[in-house]
């Protein structure tokens, strides 16, 4: 018996050192499952062609939510802008409603909603959000931070630091480098407060991310956002370890990164990351949004889901361009349309049914205000030429001809337009703001007479909009008989009239 004793005291010994070890380990690590948007702009709607829209995004995460206590939800921006046309009746509000409704850890801000609506807009966006918008880098004159930079959340007891960063503005706020060196500052401070784990919630590529991960090496995770990349699988920056995500865009995905952390190192031992797409037929919608989207449709914008007309085949934006231009045109009875293909069209019109909500996704929100000016033959050659040789971009018009004449000094557009009379022409405020009235101050610093050398124009700004010239148009091409593809090879582009 006594033999036995120090065998049974080691065995019972080592079975607890077992327990310990396992408790140990247990106790050290920890899941995590960081569902991630971005880019959504105001895609509210449940998508035309069974794919995506906030209802769907919503459902899925109720769903997940249902199974586990671990998920932290963060969006990366680009909220609002190039969506449906009910968002745009609120002014986006409805698209912060519906990410209220859903329940987000952390929203930043994209360079749409700064730009488009100013630090007045968001802060709206923040009230009607019900908490405040996360960014680092845009700051108030004084130099201090517009908005909270960064939060601390607790999900499944463990503490996480959420930062949000926009790409860089101009003028308000950080250069990339200046952002870089400040997440690595606000992650320090959050590692102070007890951050188990940093998530940077950028607004900026996977690859700029990585850039701010080699900057700021105490960030645990990206969700990036900006350029609509769909990433299938995670990227994993060599330097740092850091691990990069990035949803795509228009709500027709939701990222999932599942995490083991271990705690007390603060590290991630384990990660698996996917997209989910939001197929309709296999994601569950959120019933209640879809009705309450589909009740402030009827209120505010009725006229979305009417049939503008049955679509043979995928539509392009410079065509839509092309066909927005004449349409603009002819619901001013103007000389001449502009309707830049890549500043005011945003989407493509798909093949199968178009209402006029998907016209609206094409050009309605930047085409919605449009302006018309007197300029001369020689300013609307001057114009067309800029955009090609300074912007590098191709221009799309209506109610003149353009030939291509080879000169010493390279390729000139040559128009059928009298040099020295005046056209009245019609083109969105937003083209005449942002090309127009930028590039002929280019071309008058290179050669100050010609061919705007004249003073300001006058301008007045027209009730005409996108939307409903664009609709009025395309119906008129099918009740001729014609489809709207024949009229884009008649209109032409710059290589072929
Ligand atoms: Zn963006």
């Amino acid at each position: 018996m006594k033999t036995r004793h120090p065998y049974l005291v080691k065995r019972v010994a080592c079975l607890f050192l077992l327990i310990a070890l396992a408790a140990t380990s247990w106790a050290e690590t920890a899941r995590l499952l960081i569902l991630h948007t971005t880019d959504l702009h105001d895609h509210v709607r449940a998508g035309d062609r069974g794919i995506g829209g906030l209802p769907y995004v919503s459902g899925y995460i109720r769903q997940v939510r249902a199974e586990r206590s671990d998920v932290l939800l963060v969006d990366s921006g680009d909220v609002a802008e190039k969506g449906d046309l009910v968002a745009f009746r609120t002014h986006s509000d409805l698209t912060y409603q519906a990410l209220r409704r859903i329940g987000y850890d952390a929203i930043t801000i994209g360079n749409h909603e700064h730009d488009e609506f100013g630090h007045a807009g968001l802060r709206r966006f923040e009230s009607t959000l019900g908490r405040a918008l996360l960014c680092l880098n845009v700051l108030n004159p004084n130099g201090t931070t517009a908005f909270e930079p960064s939060r601390l959340v607790e999900v499944n007891g463990l503490k996480i630091g959420l930062v949000g960063l926009i790409t860089p503005r101009k003028e308000q706020g950080l250069d990339f480098e200046a952002s870089g060196r400040a997440l690595a500052g606000e992650a320090r401070k959050l590692r102070t407060a007890g951050a188990v784990l940093i998530v940077a919630v950028c607004h900026e590529s996977a690859s700029k991310c990585a850039e701010w991960s080699r900057a700021a090496p105490d960030v645990n995770v990206f969700a990036a956002g900006h350029s609509h990349e769909a990433l299938r699988e995670p990227v994993v920056v060599p330097e740092t370890g850091a691990i990069i995500v990035q949803s795509g865009s228009y709500a027709q995905w939701v990222g999932r990164l599942e995490l083991e952390i271990d705690v007390a190192a603060r590290k991630i031992v384990r990660h698996e990351g996917r997209l989910v797409e939001m197929r309709h037929d296999a994601v569950p919608v959120d019933r209640e949004m879809l009705d309450w989207v589909r009740q402030r449709e009827r209120e505010l914008a009725p006229e979305a889901t009417d049939l503008v007309f049955e679509n043979p085949a995928q539509i392009d934006g410079f065509s839509i361009g092309r066909l927005g231009a004449e349409a603009l045109r002819r619901a001013a009875g103007a000389d001449i349309g502009f309707c830049h293909p890549y500043q005011i069209i945003r989407n493509i019109l798909p093949a199968g049914r178009i209402d006029v909500n998907a016209v609206f996704k094409t050009g309605g929100d930047r085409g919605h205000d449009t302006i018309v000016v007197d300029l001369s033959g020689a300013e609307i050659e001057g114009y067309v030429n800029a955009l090609e040789q300074i912007q590098r971009e191709p221009p799309e018009w209506a109610g003149f001809r353009i030939g291509r004449e080879a000169t010493p000094d390279g390729d000139v557009l040559r128009t059928d337009l009298d040099r020295n009379r005046r056209y009245r022409v019609i083109m969105a405020k937003l083209e005449w703001e942002t090309r127009y009235l930028r590039l002929a101050e280019k071309v008058r610093e290179r050669t100050p007479a010609e061919p705007f050398a004249a003073g300001s124009p006058l301008v007045e700004p027209s009730p005409v909009t996108f939307t409903d010239a664009m609709c009025a148009y395309l119906r008129e091409i099918v009740r001729e008989g014609k489809t709207v593809q024949d009229r884009v090879a008649e209109l032409g582009s710059v290589r072929t009239r």
